[in-house]
């Protein structure tokens, strides 16, 4: 993940990732029977239910961290079709 890089970088960041994913960005409690699957987050407490992945970035973006917009960006535009079109001629 590109905010692990950004991490790395000597960015300020108190927040650890692994409970980023653990904790509820409603209520912030912090479990990791949050944690019901890999994509879906379900807080034990309050009930809020969120796709794993934004749970976690809306703690990493409370917690002061802005890197995730532009993580967005990049996926954003990539030119998928170029890399389609090469994986399948390599399969062929
Ligand atoms: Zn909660």
């Amino acid at each position: 993940l590109e905010y692990k890089q950004q991490w790395r970088g000597g960015l300020l960041m108190k927040v650890n990732p692994q409970y980023t994913s653990q904790t509820c960005s409603e209520c912030k409690h912090i479990a990791v029977d949050n944690r019901q699957t890999q994509s879906k987050f379900e807080c034990v407490k309050c009930r809020y239910v969120a796709n794993a992945d934004f749970n976690a970035a809306r703690n990493i973006l409370a917690a002061g961290h802005a890197v995730l917009s532009a993580e967005g960006g990049c996926s954003k535009g990539r030119p998928l079709k170029q890399k389609t079109s090469d994986l399948r001629e390599k399969v062929a």
